[in-house]
């Protein structure tokens, strides 16, 4: 099997989503040697219900990246919480030049951010998997092995940065230990509707279920009902279409009623659940970004913020001070994950009651402004500074 090697980077990322393909472009983008790989191929879809909340849409702000998104994504101009003692609209108060939130599909952003990401200088490679990771003497990750069209590739780095995401294989390799693990998941069916006067985000909340109903491109709206991961299982008993129906019209009975007489676009997609973690996001030669870091519950809708976050931190920490500064990233992103993470187990968990459920919102919305503060402060990378040599 041919094998190319002998190339060396700044820094290598497996993984070409919302967290490799936005740390790729910021590293790129400060004159870094950036490869940027995934098993995928470019443009294709994951699982995901789109929610942007006000810090990813603030980084796409910052990054010049969000015109491209707004052309053909709803803007989302409030927030409406379905809870069990009333309803509550937030509007989408205007924000350093950002007055919308936005869904779209993946399939739109991520293709924005990979081509960012080459735009700014990366090389980027669909249909290439990473393996292994090379190590040095000291044992330091100093690279990366892998596999391309039959191919074997090696390739050397000074970072290597998984956002590979939640079955990491670099987090594997590297041995990533699991500092937190959340208390419960829940379990998540979605399907898209042809729908487009659905206004803003919808949140809906009963004991044991909950349903919201997303505006994304193409007129569609994506509408998601969940319950606990093992309720979950028994309502399947009967197939994905009829346990989608059955929980979307005990979490949101008046949208249940209103979608029943529209056509669904596509099958129900299933999330079966996955406990939410937080692994150690760096070491010697590597760092974690996104998913292969930091899993929370996705009735949070804030994995793709975060990771956002996350590639803002990381790029930021070692372009001012090179690849050892992984140990300040993890320590930043370890303070700005933890509350949210809490949170986000709470709720997934389904033990709280319709009198409870109300606090632990706006616990994730003070989580999630602390989180923006932290953002908006004076976080900048150092424009003009390139990674700093490797110091082992
Ligand atoms: C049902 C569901 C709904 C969600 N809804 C929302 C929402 O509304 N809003 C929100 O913000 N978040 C949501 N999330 C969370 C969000 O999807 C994730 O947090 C986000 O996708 C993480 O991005 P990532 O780039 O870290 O990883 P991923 O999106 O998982 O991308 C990882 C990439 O790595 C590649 N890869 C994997 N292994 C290798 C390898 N060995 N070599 C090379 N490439 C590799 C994969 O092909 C993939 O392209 C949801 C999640 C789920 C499950």
């Amino acid at each position: 099997m041919p094998t190319s090697s002998g190339q060396h980077y700044d820094a290598v990322i497996a993984g070409a989503r919302c967290a490799g393909a936005a740390t790729a472009m910021l590293l790129a983008r400060q004159g870094a040697r950036v490869l940027l790989l995934d098993r995928s191929r470019y443009g294709t879809d994951t699982l995901s219900t789109h929610a942007l909340m006000r810090g990813a849409v603030l980084q796409l702000h910052k990054w010049g990246l969000l015109a491209g998104i707004a052309a053909g994504t709803p803007a989302v101009r409030s927030s409406t919480f379905h809870l069990p003692d009333g309803t509550l609209t937030v509007p989408i108060k205007s924000l350093r030049g950002v007055d919308a939130l936005y869904a779209p599909r993946r399939i739109v952003l991520d293709a924005i951010l990979a081509d960012a990401a080459r735009s700014a200088g990366a090389e980027v490679r669909f249909g290439t998997s990473v393996t292994g990771l090379r190590r040095g003497r000291t044992g330091r990750v100093t690279g990366v092995t892998g596999r391309a069209r039959g191919a074997r590739l090696e390739v050397g780095a000074d970072l290597v940065i998984g956002a590979d995401g939640r079955r990491s294989t670099v987090a594997r390799c590297a041995g990533a230990e699991t500092a937190h693990v959340a208390p419960a998941s829940s379990a998540v069916i979605y399907r898209y509707f042809r729908e487009d006067a659905i206004e803003g985000y919808h949140w809906h909340y009963v004991v044991g279920a909950t349903a919201g109903a997303i505006p994304t491109n193409d007129g569609l709206a994506c509408v998601f009902a969940a319950v606990s991961e093992r309720r979950l299982r028994r309502e399947l008993d009967d197939g994905a279409d009829a346990a989608f129906r059955r929980v979307l019209a005990r979490a949101a009975p008046g949208l249940a009623d209103r979608l029943g007489h529209r056509g669904a676009v596509g099958p129900p997609r299933i999330f079966p659940g996955l406990t939410g973690y937080l692994r150690d996001a760096a070491g010697p030669g590597w760092a974690l970004v996104g998913d292969a870091g930091y899993f929370k519950d996705p009735l949070t809708a804030h994995g793709i913020t975060d990771a956002f976050r996350d590639a803002e931190i990381l790029a930021r920490a070692v372009t001012a001070e090179g690849p050892d500064a992984v140990g300040r990233y993890q320590e930043e992103r370890d303070e700005l994950s933890l509350r949210l993470f809490r949170v986000a187990g709470r709720i997934a968990s389904f033990e709280w009651t319709a009198d409870d459920i109300g606090e632990h919102l706006l616990e994730l919305k003070d989580a999630m402004a602390e989180e923006v503060a932290a953002m908006t402060g004076e976080h900048r990378i150092d424009p003009g500074r390139l990674l700093q040599p490797a110091s082992a």
